[in-house]
């Protein structure tokens, strides 16, 4: 527990009261995971900043604990006014949340708002007595506020080195002698530097963006307030849907563009070669994955490593961030839930089905099981069941070297978190992702050496946090890496 409350002087000294604040939920997703699966439970407001004004009409600041959203607060002469600003201290890592914003994604807006706006609850008690009473708030249900509090559970939960300095000096070179096949850098000048807090969530409707949810680092996603002023200098989270499991998934992008200071290189292009297609259930007719080469990936369709594991890495954040890695049982919901498993231009898998479990495979404490239908089939064997009649095609397929799937990446994540015998913690999993410097990982095949393939970088990583943790990168992957 950190106490970040500051010692107040009142004029008229006062017993000081355990105040409290929590935060109403409704999600869509409620019931999803262990964690924050009753609505019905109002949820601690961890690291919630407050000012306190009394009838003399100073106003002092309080900031909530990490743990237990509560403080010790010695009020002033009544009638006491509370507001809640609508900005986190968690661990030590700043967010704030607002609901007015516009995305525009792809062009530079000039910053004229140094920060970004702070909504105000309006929350106002009138406290008369003060005695030993716990004082509890409650905040009504609303976007803005209930992502604060899942962030602040997140981040309670793991403050992924946000304030720390970047694990490796990836080099921010895409090409030349003083980038190493590793992603570091022998030109001390030419290092990435970690992006830092604060976090800056928006929850208002976008018009025109299609996902629920979306993600940017520092300087790549502007957004601009109905005002016209606009902000673009913070790292930003744009979460519409009441999905606590999206919300987690773009936080895990962009707590991982902080910590290696830029997006990671990705490329959706890798040829379906056979196998399952994964198909956006909103279009008709539906269309194999890869005939449009950017629309229609998803958890299950075989993707370069570099798709794989950009997406792999932030379903796991959504994993983790409500599963308890104690417990045998794990699930999460995919963002797509309609799959052409053999090919024939019609979905064999309907809505609900986008429930997957996130267990076993690609345990490294786990045997290696057989592979009737090569290595996609065991991934859509662990997430649907067997039985879907998987195509002979992929059995056959040449491309399983630097080709994984978002599902995989995911689960191999969560595995070694919630490894029964020695789990790792999420924020060292952050440091062995971004020491594979994904800023200049070889986003296809094409490479100088089979070092710059984000398999090779991410085994490097992890087998200097845990070298039984390297092997379970050989399982979403198959294949000895080379360049073409
Ligand atoms: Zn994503």
């Amino acid at each position: 527990m950190s106490w970040l409350w500051v010692a107040l002087a009142w004029g008229a000294p006062t017993d000081a009261v355990q105040l409290c604040v929590t935060v109403r939920t409704r999600w869509a997703d409620a019931e999803l995971g262990d964690f924050w699966t009753d609505d019905s439970v109002p949820k601690p407001a961890r690291g919630l900043h407050l000012s306190i004004e009394g009838a003399e009409g100073r106003r002092r600041s309080v900031v909530l604990s990490d743990d237990t959203g509560c403080a010790e607060v010695p009020l002033p002469t009544p009638p006491v006014r509370i507001t809640a600003h609508s900005r986190i201290t968690v661990q030590g890592v700043d967010a704030v949340a607002s609901p007015d914003h516009r995305w525009r994604e792809g062009v530079a807006i000039p910053v004229r708002a140094k920060a970004p706006p702070v909504t105000e609850a309006a929350l106002t008690w009138t406290v008369d007595g003060v005695g030993d009473q716990a004082l509890s708030l409650e905040i009504p249900s609303d976007q803005v506020w209930q992502a604060l509090a899942a962030t602040g559970f997140l981040l309670s939960r793991s403050d992924f080195h946000l304030n720390e300095p970047a694990p490796v000096p990836c080099c921010a070179l895409k090409s030349g002698a003083q980038r190493r096949p590793d992603g570091t850098c022998s030109d001390r000048a030419a290092v990435l530097e970690p992006v830092r807090p604060p976090i800056v969530l928006f929850t208002g409707e976008a018009p025109g963006v299609r996902s629920c949810g979306r993600s940017g680092p520092h300087g790549q996603l502007a957004i601009q307030f109905p005002d016209g002023s606009s902000v673009d200098s913070h790292p930003a989270v744009h979460v519409s849907c009441r999905r606590k499991r999206i919300l987690a998934h773009e936080l895990g992008h962009v707590i991982a563009a902080m910590r290696v200071g830029a997006r990671e290189r990705r490329s959706k292009e890798a040829p379906v070669d056979g196998c399952v297609a994964n198909f956006d259930g909103k279009r008709a007719p539906y269309t194999p994955g890869d005939s449009d080469h950017q629309r229609s990936r998803g958890n299950l369709s075989k993707e370069y490593t570099s798709e794989a594991m950009k997406e792999g890495w932030a379903e796991f954040v959504g994993i983790w961030a409500w599963n308890d890695p104690t417990e045998r049982d794990c699930d999460y919901d995919t963002t797509s839930d309609a799959y052409d498993f053999d090919l024939d231009r019609t979905m064999d898998s309907v809505d609900g089905v986008a429930r997957l479990s996130c267990l076993g495979w690609p345990d490294p404490a786990a045997p290696k099981r057989p592979a009737p239908g090569g290595w996609l089939g065991e991934a859509v064997d662990q997430g649907f069941g067997p039985g879907w009649g998987f195509d002979e095609k992929c059995h056959a397929s040449r491309f399983e070297a630097n080709r994984s799937t978002v599902f995989d990446v995911g689960t191999m994540f969560w595995s070694l978190a919630a490894h029964p015998q020695r789990p790792v913690p999420a924020a060292d999993l952050l440091d062995a992702y971004v020491g594979a410097c994904p800023d200049t990982w070889a986003p296809r095949d094409a490479c100088k050496s089979p070092e710059e393939l984000p398999a090779a970088r991410l085994r490097d990583r992890l087998r200097r946090i845990r070298p039984a943790a390297a092997e379970a990168v050989d399982r979403i992957q198959r294949g000895a890496l080379r360049c073409e």
